[in-house]
């Protein structure tokens, strides 16, 4: 039986062998996995549906074909297959079958902070052109990613091809109640209005963390660290200045909204010394508080800072 591309498999073993795990997502494990038909090596996710669900929900469904049109952009890691089974205690689960990448952008950041290296400036750009290109088709389509981060951005080190991951799952599968262990849910990238409790939201969450993880390629470091939300708020206005009506008319209406310690905005060469005129200039674009105002994908990408890259290759 198929619907919309979903086949059966009484167990994933059958189709595939699970060399080992290579992360754990919002959402359920990661193997690397050898298709044993052809020997190919793709990256296995096995997620569980909502605990009350028989079967396949339709709303899942539909999120797997969401996912299957917009990988077929090369900056979303590409879904190749997705089989449905059954866990040990009978619930449902399902295979998504992706491409395998061999690392992420955390670990790529994190490899440059310990050999003491800064990423190469145009090693930094051709990133940032490809992570735009790649939101840019997904909200072209009407889809926000809502989670960007380096840990969900898989890359190929051998060609610098970056893709983007964990796309348009949100609402299908379970969110996560407990914290996995190693991966703490993180509030860094995470627009200023979402943290104030907007219930609206758009394209510009999303160009929001595009911005954090554009600071981060460039000083290894995250922009705003926080650890509560808080916390994540006043990193922010430290570097932004508190936002008020008259930067951001209707923000002291939105739901977590108080009083906070007054701040002026500062140079955001401070906080990114390395990067150039146009760099900081798409930069401060890209954090603007209002989420109208705030550059869109497809505009960042004509940019100038973009001009001297050769985007025939990507
Ligand atoms: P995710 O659930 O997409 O956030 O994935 C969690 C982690 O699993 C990522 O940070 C990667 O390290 C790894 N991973 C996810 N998808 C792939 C893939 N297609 N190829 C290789 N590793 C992956």
């Amino acid at each position: 039986m198929e619907k919309a591309g979903v086949t059966r498999a009484v167990s994933a073993m059958e189709a595939f062998e699970k060399l080992e795990k290579v992360g754990e997502g919002t959402y359920g494990k990661v193997y690397r996995a050898r298709e044993r038909a052809t020997g190919r090596i793709v990256a296995l996710k096995k997620t569980r549906l909502h605990e009350d669900e028989e079967g396949v929900p339709p709303t899942t469904l539909r999120e797997v074909s969401i996912l299957r049109m917009l990988s077929r952009d090369p900056h979303v890691v590409r879904l190749m297959d997705v089989k449905q089974g059954q866990n040990k205690e009978g619930k449902t689960v399902l295979y998504l079958v992706f491409e395998y990448m061999d690392t992420d952008l955390k670990k790529f950041i994190r490899s440059f902070r310990q050999s003491g290296e800064d990423i190469p400036a145009n090693t930094v750009k051709c990133l940032m052109f490809q992570l735009c290109k790649g939101v840019a088709f997904c909200h072209g389509h009407g889809i926000l990613h809502r989670d960007l981060k380096p840990h969900n951005l898989l890359m190929d080190r051998k060609t610098m091809m970056l893709k983007i991951a964990d796309l348009g799952l949100a609402r299908a599968f379970t969110v996560p109640i407990k914290k996995y262990t190693h991966e703490i849910l993180t509030l860094w990238y995470r627009a200023p209005e979402v943290l104030l409790g907007s219930t609206h939201y758009s394209t510009a969450v999303d160009m929001w963390s595009v911005a954090c993880i554009f600071a981060e390629l460039v000083t290894k470091q995250a922009l705003f660290p926080g650890d509560s939300e808080l916390q994540q708020l006043l990193h922010i206005f430290r570097l932004l200045g508190t936002p008020n009506e008259e930067v951001w008319p209707g923000v002291s209406k939105l739901m977590n909204w108080h009083e906070y310690p007054q701040w002026s905005p500062q140079n955001l060469s401070t906080s990114v010394p390395n990067l150039d005129k146009d760099g900081l200039d798409l930069l401060a674009q890209m954090l603007q508080y209002e989420p109208s105002k705030r550059i869109s994908a497809k505009k960042a990408m004509e940019h100038p800072y973009f001009d001297d890259l050769n985007k025939d290759s990507l």
